[in-house]
């Protein structure tokens, strides 16, 4: 029987009642597995309202109350790791060891709320004129919502929820309807932990529950998590609606080798960084600018490094690499492969007719690995986010070239550089126009104590997620300006002007 996964409102699974229902399916067969209900506006609306109810309390409860409560949940997160990894498999695709890496990330932004009380500290300025001392807090929004892609189905919710409710905001998700199972899964753990009903809910669906949050008068705020179109979509809707916005989009991400670079090294990284989750993963190295005349070997040591992957089932061990997560998406990527030859690049590694072989898997949404090399600027290849396991080699003669290059793509999320050169990767930190920069780190994701976020097409808004900025992004600050006279102090009197600190 196929399996049916609900909304998550006021504490309890409520039954889709649109009649609207989306197919979820198993990447490695392309079975559908389950139906996943689409809601309609009253049914965001009533999770919307929930959280609304749930804001009345939620929002005065102590920090004490919140984070003893964030506590347990990290533990409960922590003994259900597997079993949300294999609900991000069967639905997703990518290999369980992988699953399990996108649920620890997801875990260390819950570390972090559980120690909002030190981010939400406020400042205390004492005497600043006689008698007067000034005090910043920083308050929650109220409802606040967030829309996540399929890439990261437990990790990106993670990187919003965790600190919106801890900071006294309630939440209302709505997950990709590619992958809906783990954030029901996550709304469980959250209930088992003691967290009040309302204040987490989920709302599944498309276009319509998305378009409903994005102009609902009572959602104070917007995080988004997915492609460049959709992001500026949103950015602009709901700032029009006059909400607070933060709206990750798409990447192209380059990797500058240089030619004094631990070329082993780089091709590892190259490798891994390409190709893990099926290329799948907004910080993906998609790009990788040779400089000099590195170029042959590291494309040689790459090549030899992609091809021994072990493309299978993600519930398979022995798999490295998974399948892609819809048929039209694999039949997209292959399109990017097919067509590179033509755009003047050498295919050195060619995935793109690749089909896993077992019985039950033939229907699967395979791919291999491609390898694309002299890949000119003009190409789709290069100018397109791929999102799939294609890794386009570029050729530079020098490290201005190479910078000018990066930085003339519109997106601009993560890049690295990989050298032994210190001045060099100095100077690439200061001239690089992305959000997240490697040193030898060719996925540099930060920690949840640094902020995440790109620049350009890759980002609209003002905010980062996660880290301070999320903290800002889910308060508004209020300044308080006090003053006790002293029972001997004359009287102030009547003064028009405008008061000044003496
Ligand atoms: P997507 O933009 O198609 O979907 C993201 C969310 O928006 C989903 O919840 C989806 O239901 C909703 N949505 C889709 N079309 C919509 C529309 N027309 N109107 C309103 N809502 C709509 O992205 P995806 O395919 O799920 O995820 C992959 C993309 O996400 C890639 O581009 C990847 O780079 C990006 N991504 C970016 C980051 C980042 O941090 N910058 C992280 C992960 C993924």
């Amino acid at each position: 029987m196929t399996k049916i996964v609900n909304h998550w409102i006021g504490g309890k699974t409520v039954e889709g009642a649109s009649g609207t229902y989306g197919p979820v399916t198993d990447p490695a067969t392309g079975a559908v597995t389950t139906k996943v209900a689409f809601a309609s506006v009253e049914e965001v609306d009533a999770a919307v309202a929930a959280a609304k109810d749930a804001f009345a309390t939620w929002g005065q409860s102590s920090l004490a109350q919140r984070t003893t409560i964030l506590f347990r949940f990290r533990a409960l997160l922590d003994a259900h790791r597997d079993e949300i990894a294999e609900l991000i498999t069967a639905e997703h695709g990518k290999v369980h060891s992988d699953a399990l890496g996108e649920v620890a990330r997801g875990l260390e932004i819950v570390d972090l709320a559980c120690g909002i009380n030190v981010q939400l500290k406020g400042e205390l300025s004492t005497q600043v004129a006689s008698r007067v001392d000034v005090s910043s807090i920083r308050q929650p929004l109220g409802v606040v919502a967030g829309i996540t892609p399929f890439n990261f189905p437990a990790m990106v919710p993670m990187w919003m929820f965790p600190i919106a409710i801890a900071t006294g905001n309630t939440f209302v998700l709505k997950p990709s309807e590619k992958d809906p199972s783990a954030a029901i899964k996550i709304a469980e753990l959250l209930a088992e932990a003691g967290l009040p009903d309302g204040v987490f809910n989920v709302v599944h669906g498309d276009k319509v529950a998305v378009d409903r949050l994005l102009e609902h008068p009572d959602v104070k705020a917007v995080s988004f998590v997915g492609s460049t179109p959709i992001a500026r979509y949103i950015h602009t809707t709901a700032s029009a609606a006059g909400k607070r916005v933060q709206a990750l989009g798409g990447a192209k991400n380059h990797m500058l080798v240089l030619p004094d670079a631990d070329l082993d090294a780089a091709a590892d990284a190259a490798v891994s960084a390409a190709y893990g989750s099926a290329g799948e993963r907004c910080m993906a190295i998609s790009a990788v600018v040779a400089v000099g005349a590195i170029g042959d070997t590291l494309v040689e040591k790459i090549r030899e490094r992609a091809e021994k992957i072990k493309i299978g089932p993600g519930n398979d061990p022995a798999s490295e690499m998974g399948p892609l997560i819809t048929k039209v998406h694999r039949d997209k990527v292959a399109s990017y492969v097919s067509g590179a030859a033509a755009e003047g690049a050498e295919v050195v590694l060619d995935g793109s007719a690749y089909r896993y072989e077992g019985a039950g898997f033939e229907d699967g949404h395979w791919i291999g690995i491609s390898l694309l090399d002299k890949v000119p600027t003009s190409a789709k290849a290069y100018q397109d986010e791929i999102f799939g396991p294609v890794l386009c080699v570029l050729r530079v003669d020098t490290y201005e070239e190479g910078v000018a290059l990066i930085n003339a793509s519109p997106f601009g999320n993560g890049t690295a550089i990989f050298t032994r050169d210190g001045g060099a990767a100095r100077r690439f930190q200061l001239e690089i126009e992305a959000g997240m920069v490697g040193v030898n780190v060719p996925i540099p994701v930060p920690v949840g104590y640094h902020s995440f976020g790109g620049w350009k097409d890759s980002l609209f808004g003002d905010h980062h997620i996660y880290g301070n900025d999320g903290t800002h992004f889910y308060t508004r600050g209020k300044v308080v300006t006090t003053r006790w006279p002293d029972p001997a102090d004359a009287p102030a009197g009547v003064d028009l002007g405008f008061p000044r600190n003496h």
